[in-house]
């Protein structure tokens, strides 16, 4: 297989246990929750066993290896203010380093590609806001529940111990953040899980954690 790295991330601070992972024939290092199919990794998609691994063996969703008393969680705005997410958490620096390599964290001009998923595909617990999120924070903390929800897991965010944001790659600034924000709202209460009021609380509790 092509080993050499995709030139948008080689020159990247790359954490050692990102280097032990596997290289695609893209160039990018392959995290181990991705599903391989016929020897080459999707990247949007789960292997199979890989959620409930993680979960029972506390193992980091990015590079495999047991987890610490900090968990990192790269979630979109909307997450934190309903503190919901699909999948479970990372190490702090395989995290800070998925939030500026992968394509699709990295860059929100980029659309999911929903081409020619196996049939085989599941979605991720709960409803996922299917756009581009545009702001990505790392929402760390030494709390979570893991609550099932049909078929897979859905993760209840703790209070965090900072929330780190990124745009692009860089740091992201409180406007963009905000900005991103106010175009998923919307959406959220159109799903008609959250009223208004309940909105208008939430907000207020994730006011503390956006950039300063
Ligand atoms: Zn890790």
């Amino acid at each position: 297989m092509e080993t050499r790295l995709n030139q948008a991330i080689w020159s990247l601070p790359t954490p050692d246990r990102i280097k032990r992972l596997p290289v695609s024939a893209t160039g990018y290092y392959v995290p181990w929750f991705v599903a391989w199919i016929d020897r080459e990794p999707d990247f949007r998609v789960i292997g199979p066993g890989k959620l409930a691994q993680a979960v029972n063996r506390k193992l980091c969703w990015i590079c495999g290896q047991p987890l610490g008393v900090y968990k990192a969680f790269p979630i979109g705005p909307m997450c934190a203010i309903n503190r919901n997410i699909s999948e479970p958490p990372s190490h702090w620096e395989c995290a800070e380093y998925a939030v500026q390599a992968c394509p699709f964290l990295a860059n929100p001009r980029m659309r999911r590609n929903e081409k020619d998923l196996p049939s085989d595909h599941r979605e991720p617990a709960g409803t996922m806001i299917r756009r581009n999120p545009g702001a990505i924070g790392i929402w760390v903390t030494k709390q979570y529940s893991a609550v099932r929800c049909g078929d897979g897991v859905l993760f209840r965010l703790g209070d965090p111990e900072r929330v780190v944001w990124y745009r692009e790659g860089r740091k992201a600034t409180r406007a963009e953040v905000e900005e991103s924000i106010e175009s998923g709202l919307p959406e959220l209460l159109k799903r008609g899980e959250i009223s208004a009021d309940e909105l208008t609380g939430l907000r207020r509790k994730a006011e503390p954690y956006l950039p300063a």
